[in-house]
């Protein structure tokens, strides 16, 4: 079965395997989710065992990941009876898989914070972990505890695989909330495609891209679909600064994304959050006296900004 969290040891957190997938991309961040132990979320459930009863990862560390990332329980994971993790799914097939069920209710757009306990590499495995100890002290900060709510995210990613991965299922998307700063709607209508991003501003605009230009001081993302406005189609696209890639906490991920990107036959789409794009008038390349229309907004923020393959939006 798949688990919306699991306890990593050296943080004395719950983490979401969103949050694993951006720790280990961050290059200010020493953490390696292959050198981690996760555990069951289930406190009860966890303390019953040593810590080699340990949960195992998917698509923690692939940048360019087409199916749902999650923890899973390894061949000799053991639960508790009475864990809630231990259920009919637990025997359930590998389609199982194919979707993310744990909808984050709020996207937080402050990062989330974690402050590692002091490294101590020999814990006995009968330690009592009840808090009590000097050495995880500092890691329970209320900031900290309060934003890794489970219906809580601070990683954009995991949002956009619920709308991805269930975009078959529009009852679901239409029911599921979701909050963003000030803004509530539910999941279908807070992704909104980019040719109708006129109907509401401070959404998550998406849509296919038609190719991605490698410039000196920028990448533009160029999208298929086109804006009507008075009656005129326009061209959208954003921009992406190489300046702001470069002091990026995780640069070389973000790179690869984008190098892959534009090497690349598949289909790809953006998803982007923060900015709305506006008609902006600029000059013709053929001929520099003239002006031409174009939707268009400059990215500000990478941790809110995703392309990605998305096989089940095809023909979006
Ligand atoms: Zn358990």
């Amino acid at each position: 079965m798949k688990f919306d969290l699991a306890y990593c040891l050296s943080l004395d957190e719950k983490l979401s395997i969103y949050d694993v997938r951006d720790l280990n991309f961050d290059e200010t961040q020493a953490f390696d989710s292959a050198r981690e132990h996760f555990q069951c979320p289930n406190d009860a459930c966890r303390l019953a065992f040593d810590i080699t009863n340990e949960l195992g990862t998917f698509n923690a560390k692939n940048v360019n990941y087409v199916r749902t990332p999650h923890f899973k329980n390894l061949p000799g994971t053991r639960h508790v009876e009475g864990c809630p993790y231990v259920s009919a799914k637990a025997s359930a097939t590998e389609s199982d898989d194919s979707r993310e069920e744990h909808f984050p209710s709020e996207l937080l757009l402050s990062r989330r914070q974690y402050l590692r306990k002091p490294a101590d590499p020999i814990v006995t495995t009968d330690a009592p972990r009840d808090g009590s100890s000097t050495s995880s002290a500092v890691s329970a900060n209320e900031p900290s505890t309060r934003e890794s709510a489970p219906d809580k995210t601070t990683v954009f990613a995991h949002p956009v695989e619920c709308f991805v991965s269930n975009f078959d299922d529009k009852d679901l998307l239409k029911r599921m909330p979701l909050k963003i700063g000030e803004h509530t709607a539910p999941y279908a209508s807070f992704f909104k495609k980019i040719e109708y991003l006129q109907d509401n501003r401070g959404l998550i605009y998406w849509g296919k891209i038609k190719q991605i230009k490698d410039y000196t001081q920028s990448f533009r993302i160029d999208f298929e679909k086109k804006v009507w406005f008075e009656k005129r189609p326009y061209s959208v696209n954003v921009y992406l600064s190489k300046k702001l890639i470069d002091t990026y906490r995780k640069r070389k991920a973000f790179l690869e994304e984008i190098k892959h990107a534009i090497d690349t036959e598949q289909e790809l789409y953006c998803f982007f959050y923060g900015v709305t794009p506006e008609l902006k008038q600029v000059p013709s390349k053929k001929n520099p006296e003239q002006t031409f229309g174009v939707f268009s907004a400059n990215i500000e923020n990478l941790d809110h900004f995703i392309v990605r393959q998305a096989p089940g939006l095809d023909g979006q």
